[in-house]
């Protein structure tokens, strides 16, 4: 299952990550990071399919995308 994670202190709360999901598996931290952003968080890890479109749009190259094993697709239109 694909793994994304964010440093949560390069974000900037663009919120272009969430738009970029299709999957709606991140959203947006109510806790500010140390530079005073609003982060984005892993709201739905497990419904993640690993393609990497949320970290090639970061700005910031907050997200990391790890993948093992299978892939489960979840896609909901
Ligand atoms: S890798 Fe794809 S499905 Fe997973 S969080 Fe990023 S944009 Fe969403
Ligand atoms: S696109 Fe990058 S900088 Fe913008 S909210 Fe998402 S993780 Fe943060």
């Amino acid at each position: 299952m694909p793994c994304v994670k964010i440093d949560k202190e390069r974000c900037k709360g663009c919120e272009l990550c969430t738009f970029a999901c299709h999957q709606h598996v991140l959203g947006m931290s109510k806790e500010l990071n140390t530079k005073g952003y609003f982060p984005a968080l892993v709201e739905r890890g497990p419904r993640c399919i690993g393609c990497r479109m949320c970290a090639v749009m970061c700005p910031d190259v907050a997200i990391e995308i790890g993948i093992h094993g299978v892939q489960y697709n979840l896609y909901e239109y």
